[in-house]
C-alpha cells in the first residue's frame, strides 16, 4: 500500500506539509497534484485536499494512518512545479499549505462548472474499397487526416462542416454502416469563446522593433540559454514596451513546439485591445480574466493544462496557470497594487512569479513606465548582489514625444477667481484646464480627466468649525461617501466604501442644530455635475467603481471611448492604466493630492505613479499631447518629477530616503493586523502577541525591529477593532531573518493567520 501526505483546503494551519493518509488499492496510484477526498479529525468530516507527495513508506505508525476516500479522476490538476511553488508560498506568507493550493484553481475547475456529456464521433472500422460514395469518403478521410494529428473525436456539425458536407446526413449513414461511432465523452463547454468577443482580429501586420527595442529583445533572447533570469524594463509610456514582451514570447513558442508563456496583466487592463494584440499575434491563446463566465474560465484552465494553449494572458492569478511547459513569464506593469491579494494567501504574483521562474530555470521580465521601487532596487543594486537586469527604453516609438506636463496650484486659482468674481465659489476646473478642454473639444480630440475619489463627496459634515460634526460610520471609524441619486427623496445617500453600509442624509447638523450640512471632498460624480453646466455639448463617460459593476461594463466603455461615441472619459484609477487611444490629446488631473497625505510610506511614489501613468496616456497619437496636473501642493517633489518624466530622479531620492529611515525596499517588512470586536481585548490580544514576537527575535538573536501594536490608521472595520505589529529587518540579510523570526513563531504556534489575526508578508497596503 502506498501513502500520501495531503495538504486539506481550509484554514487551519494544519501541518506544514500536509498530513499522511494511505492509499486504497482501488485508488492507487496517486499523484502529487491529484485532488482527494479526506477523512479529517475525530468526526472523520470528509474534506478536499491535494496530494503533495506520494511515499512508499509512512511515515508514522500505520494503524493511526486514515485511508483517502476518493480522487477526481482526470489530470491532476497541478503541475510539479506548482506544488512546488505552494510550498514555498505557505513558507513565505504564512499561509496554511491547503489554502495556497486552494487559492491556485478556479473554483469553477473545481466544481466543474460547465462540463457536459456529449455524443462525439470516432472511428470504428475501415470501410471496404469502392462502398462508399465521395461524400461519405470525403468524410472518412478527414477523420483519417484528424486522427494523424492527434484529433481522434468531432462534433456531428464539426465534422460535416470539414468535410464540405451541407447537412449532417451523410454522417449519420456512416455511423449507421458502422464505419463511424458515437461515443460519450464528457468536455467543458462554455456558451462563447472569450476570444470571439474581443472582435475580430485584424490580420497581423510585422513591427519592426527600433534599435532600442532589439537592444532589450537581444539581451533578453542572449540570456535564455542561462535557465533563470529576472529582467526589469523599464520604457517610458508608448515606448513599446508590449511589443518586446511579444517579440520575446513568438522568439520562445515558435523554438520550441511545446514551450508556452504566461503574461499577467492588472485586471483592469485587460482589455479588448490587450487581448487583441495578442491573439492577433498566436495562434493557441487562453485568457483567464474576471469577466469570464465560470464555464468559460474552466474551459479556458482546461485549454492550458491539456497544452492546446501556447500563449496565456490574464490577472493575478494567471501566474498560477498549469501550462505543462512554461518558458517565460511576463509581468506588465509590475508595479500595479492589484498584483497584491488582500485576503488569504496574501502573495503577490510578481514576487511569485520571479520564485516560480526560479523553481523552472526560466527567464521573467518585469515592465513598467514607473517601477515599484522595490524591483528599480533590485536592479539597481551592485553586483553581486544585484538580482535583476535592467533594460531602458527612454523613448517614445516613430518619433513620438512625451506629452508636456503643465502644474496648475489650485490655491493660487481660488484666489484669482475671488478676487475676478468676489465669489468664493469651488470650481474643480482652473481656468488653464477649462481653456485647454475647450480647445481640443474644438479640434474633435478626446480627453481624459482623472479623480481618484469616487462618489459625489468624500465627506459631509456642519460649516461650522466651532461645531465641526462630521457623518461617520455606523461600525467603521471613516466618514461616509456622498452619492448622489436624484430619485432619492433628499436627492441621495451616504455610504461606506469600507463595509457597505447606507444611511439617509440627515438635512441638519444633529449636534448644534443650527446649520445645514455641506458636502466637501469633490468625487467623479461631482465633476460630471460640472461637465454637464460648463461643456453641455459634450459627450462624457463616467468609469468608476459605482458605474463599472461588472467586468463587461468597463469593456463596453472603452469600446465606445475608441470608437469615438464620446469626447471625455472621466474616471478614477481605472483610467490610467494601460489605455492606449490615439486620439487623446488632453489629460486632466483634477486632484493629484488624494494619495499624497495618506499615512503610508508609500503615498509619494503612489502620487508618482498616478501622475506619470495617466500622463502617460497623452499624446499616443500623430497629435502631441499635452497634460494639466491640479493640485494644492504645487511645490511637491514626487509631481514635480512626475511633471517632468523623471522617473530615475525619484527613484533615486526616495530609495535614498527610504534607506535612512529603515523602510522598504532595502529593509523588509511584515505587518500583522489583530483584529476584534472589543477594543480591550483586541489591544490584549496584539500586546500579548508582540511580547511573545520579542521574546523570540531576542532568543534568536535576529535583531528584527517590532514596532506596536498600534492602533491601525483605520481603527475599527465592520465594527471591528483593528491594532497592527509592524515588523522590520534592516540589511543585510534582511528577507532571510524577517523570514526565519516568521517561521520560528509560526512553529512555536504563537503566530496563526486565522480570522482574528491578519499576517501580511511584504504588505503594499498599511491601512
Ligand atoms: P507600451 O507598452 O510601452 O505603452 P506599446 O507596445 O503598447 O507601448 O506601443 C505603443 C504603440 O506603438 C502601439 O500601438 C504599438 O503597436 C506601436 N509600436 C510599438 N513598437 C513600434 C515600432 N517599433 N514601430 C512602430 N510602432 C510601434
Ligand atoms: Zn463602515
Ligand atoms: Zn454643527
Amino acid at each position: 500500500m502506498g501513502y500520501v501526505r495531503v495538504a486539506p483546503e481550509q484554514s487551519i494551519d494544519l501541518a506544514p506539509s500536509g498530513l499522511t493518509y494511505a492509499v486504497p488499492r482501488s485508488l492507487a496510484p496517486l499523484r502529487p497534484g491529484n485532488r482527494v477526498t479526506v477523512p479529517l479529525g475525530r468526526g472523520n468530516r470528509s474534506v478536499a485536499g491535494f496530494v503533495i507527495e506520494a511515499m512508499a513508506e509512512p511515515d508514522l505508525d500505520p494503524t493511526l494512518i486514515k485511508p483517502v476516500l476518493q480522487c477526481d479522476p482526470g489530470h491532476p490538476p497541478l503541475t510539479d512545479d506548482l506544488i512546488a511553488l505552494a510550498r514555498w508560498m505557505a513558507g513565505y506568507y504564512c499561509c496554511p499549505l491547503g489554502m495556497v493550493v486552494a487559492a491556485m484553481i478556479p473554483a469553477a475547475v473545481k466544481r466543474r462548472t460547465g462540463t457536459v456529456a456529449m455524443r462525439r464521433v470516432v472511428r470504428a472500422a475501415e470501410p471496404p474499397e469502392g462502398t462508399l460514395t465521395a461524400l461519405q469518403r470525403r468524410i472518412m478521410e478527414t477523420t483519417a487526416e484528424g486522427q494523424a494529428q492527434g484529433v481522434t473525436s468531432w462534433e456531428m456539425r464539426e465534422l460535416a462542416d470539414k468535410a464540405g458536407a451541407r447537412t449532417v446526413g451523410a454522417v449519420r449513414r456512416l455511423v449507421e454502416k458502422g464505419w463511424l461511432c458515437l461515443q460519450e465523452e464528457t468536455v467543458v463547454r462554455a456558451r462563447h469563446d472569450p476570444l470571439d468577443e474581443v472582435g475580430s482580429p485584424a490580420p497581423h501586420v510585422a513591427i519592426e522593433p527600433n534599435r532600442d527595442q532589439n537592444e532589450v529583445i537581444s539581451a533578453v533572447v542572449g540570456d535564455l540559454p542561462q535557465g533563470f533570469s529576472v529582467h526589469l524594463l523599464h520604457g517610458v509610456t508608448g515606448s513599446g514596451k508590449t511589443e518586446v514582451y511579444l517579440q520575446i514570447m513568438a522568439c520562445i513558442v515558435d523554438g520550441d513546439p511545446e514551450a508556452s508563456a504566461v503574461m499577467l496583466v492588472p485586471e483592469i487592463a485587460l482589455t479588448p485591445q490587450t487581448v487583441r494584440r495578442i491573439v492577433e499575434r498566436f495562434d493557441a491563446v487562453a485568457v483567464l480574466h474576471s469577466g469570464l463566465t465560470a464555464a468559460q474560465r474552466h474551459e479556458q484552465w482546461q485549454r492550458i493544462r491539456s497544452g492546446r494553449a501556447r500563449v496565456v494572458v490574464g490577472a493575478r492569478s494567471a501566474v498560477f496557470a498549469p501550462l505543462p511547459k512554461p518558458a517565460l513569464i511576463v509581468v506588465d506593469e509590475e508595479h500595479d497594487t492589484s498584483y497584491k491579494q488582500d485576503q488569504l494567501p496574501r502573495y503577490h504574483a510578481r514576487d511569485v512569479a520571479i520564485k516560480r521562474g526560479q523553481l523552472l530555470g526560466i527567464p521573467v521580465i518585469l515592465g513598467s513606465a514607473t517601477p515599484s521601487l522595490e524591483s528599480y532596487h533590485n536592479a539597481k543594486t551592485a553586483p553581486p548582489e544585484r538580482r535583476y537586469r535592467l533594460h531602458n527604453l527612454p523613448r517614445r516609438v516613430a518619433g513620438r514625444s512625451l506629452p508636456t506636463v503643465e502644474i496648475v496650484d489650485m490655491n493660487e486659482q481660488r484666489r484669482r477667481r475671488h478676487s475676478a468674481t468676489g465669489s468664493r465659489a469651488i470650481h474643480l476646473l482652473s481656468l488653464e484646464l477649462e481653456s485647454a478642454m475647450t480647445s481640443v473639444l474644438a479640434d474633435r480630440g478626446q480627453l481624459l480627466l482623472l479623480l481618484n475619489r469616487r462618489g459625489y463627496a468624500s465627506h459631509v459634515g456642519c460649516p461650522d468649525p466651532q461645531c465641526g460634526w462630521q457623518l461617520q460610520c455606523e461600525f467603521c471609524d471613516v466618514a461616509l461617501v456622498y452619492h448622489k441619486q436624484a430619485a432619492l427623496p433628499v436627492g441621495g445617500f451616504v455610504r461606506c466604501h469600507h463595509c457597505g453600509s447606507e444611511q439617509l442624509l440627515p438635512a441638519q447638523c444633529p449636534e448644534c442644530r443650527a446649520h445645514r450640512i455641506v458636502k466637501f471632498g469633490p468625487g467623479t460624480q461631482r465633476v460630471e455635475e460640472e461637465l454637464a453646466k460648463k461643456f453641455p455639448a459634450a459627450r462624457a463617460l463616467r468609469m468608476d467603481a459605482d458605474t463599472m459593476r461588472r467586468g463587461r461594463d468597463y469593456i463596453d466603455t472603452l469600446a465606445r471611448f475608441g470608437r469615438g461615441e464620446a469626447d471625455i472619459l472621466l474616471g478614477t484609477q481605472m483610467i490610467a492604466k494601460g489605455l492606449d487611444f490615439p486620439n487623446v490629446q488632453l489629460v486632466g488631473v483634477i486632484s493629484a493630492d488624494t494619495a499624497l497625505h495618506l499615512p503610508d510610506f508609500r503615498a509619494a511614489e503612489r502620487t508618482f505613479q498616478m501622475v506619470a501613468q495617466v500622463a502617460g496616456r497623452a499624446g499616443r497619437g500623430e497629435k502631441a499631447g499635452h497634460v494639466i496636473v491640479q493640485t494644492s501642493s504645487p511645490e511637491d517633489v514626487a509631481i514635480g518629477l512626475a511633471a517632468r518624466h523623471d522617473y530615475a530622479g525619484f527613484a533615486d531620492a526616495e530609495l535614498t530616503l527610504r534607506a535612512q529611515v529603515g523602510l522598504p525596499p532595502s529593509a523588509r517588512m511584515a505587518r500583522i493586523v489583530v483584529r476584534h470586536r472589543d477594543a480591550t481585548r483586541c489591544a490584549a490580544e496584539a500586546g500579548a502577541l508582540t511580547t511573545a514576537l520579542e521574546a523570540m527575535n531576542q532568543r534568536l538573536g535576529l535583531s528584527v525591529v517590532v514596532r506596536g501594536p498600534d492602533p491601525c490608521p483605520i481603527r475599527r472595520i465592520a465594527d471591528h477593532h483593528r491594532q497592527q505589529i509592524e515588523i522590520i529587518a534592516a540589511p543585510p540579510g534582511a528577507g532571510g531573518r524577517l523570514q526565519r523570526l516568521m517561521t520560528a513563531l509560526r512553529n512555536a504556534g504563537v503566530l496563526r493567520a486565522d480570522a482574528r489575526t491578519a499576517v501580511d508578508v511584504d504588505p503594499v497596503a498599511l491601512m
